[in-house]
């Protein structure tokens, strides 16, 4: 099975976010083969989870909040989004670590809320370019995910996905190397081992790769036994685009 995610960031108005939606109905792919999941912006959650809830697609949150209700100006609980239809959540995406500030600390608490509440986490995790330029890529990416996931329990049946997103490659048009990739995605995975056990890590948790990832890598990326999915974003909100990707993703 291979995964593909849409993350729509803030890209798209409202109408175009539907017209998107509506369009997802001529994707053709084996549900045997590949779980489609596409991440609108909030504001578009509710209209777009009516416009494809008779399609072979999952429902994904950008973000959630960690309390389920309460005084919390603006934000969004989990709660409300598993009611609202969302399957999964994006946590601890790079570009709110960068412009919202969001810790490790944060990102943990994120991550129980949203098991609490049945939602699938897909953590992302991902070192700067000059963590990777002074050697600590390894260091960094671990202490993410050994934070993020402390005293987290998956319980049979869940799922936990960890999405590997360098920095440097979102958004840039310059994906890591497949061999950069499995390398780090072996960092992840040893680290899943040591932080939930062996049999969580293999059963249980997917890991992706994420960064500049559109139609003419999709293919040698999903190839990768190690690499289980891709984590998409500019890439996603084109319809050609992704069409062709989630065709390519059926192959494997
Ligand atoms: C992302 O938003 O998670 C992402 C990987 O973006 P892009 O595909 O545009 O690099």
């Amino acid at each position: 099975m291979k995964y593909i995610f849409g993350n729509w960031k803030m890209k798209l108005s409202p109408q175009d976010e539907m017209t998107l939606a509506r369009k997802l109905s001529g994707l053709s792919f084996d549900q045997q083969r590949v779980i489609v999941t596409i991440c609108p912006t909030f504001a578009s959650l509710i209209p777009v989870a009516q416009s494809i809830k008779n399609l072979p697609i999952a429902l994904g949150a950008q973000d959630c909040f960690y309390e389920d209700s309460g005084a919390f100006t603006g934000e969004i609980s989990p709660y409300a989004l598993k009611h609202i239809g969302c399957e999964y959540v994006i946590i601890g995406h790079s570009e709110r670590r960068q412009y919202l500030g969001e810790t490790d600390a944060i990102i943990n608490k994120k991550v129980h809320a949203a098991i609490n509440n049945m939602l699938i986490p897909v953590l992302c995790v991902g070192e700067t370019k000059d963590q990777r330029e002074s050697g600590s890529k390894d260091h960094i990416v671990r202490r993410q995910v050994e934070l993020a996931l402390e005293k987290v329990k998956i319980i049979e049946g869940s799922a936990l996905f960890i999405a590997y997103e360098p920095v440097w490659a979102i958004g840039t048009g310059n994906p890591a190397s497949i061999p950069e990739i499995t390398y780090m995605h072996n960092v992840i995975y040893q680290t899943m081992i040591d932080v939930l056990s062996v049999s969580v890590a293999s059963h249980n948790t997917h890991i992706l790769y994420g960064g500049s990832v559109d139609e003419t890598n999709t293919g040698e990326l999903l190839k990768e036994e190690m690499i289980h999915g891709v984590l998409v974003g500019g890439a996603s909100v084109k319809y050609e685009e992704f069409k062709k990707m989630v065709e390519i993703a059926t192959a494997f």
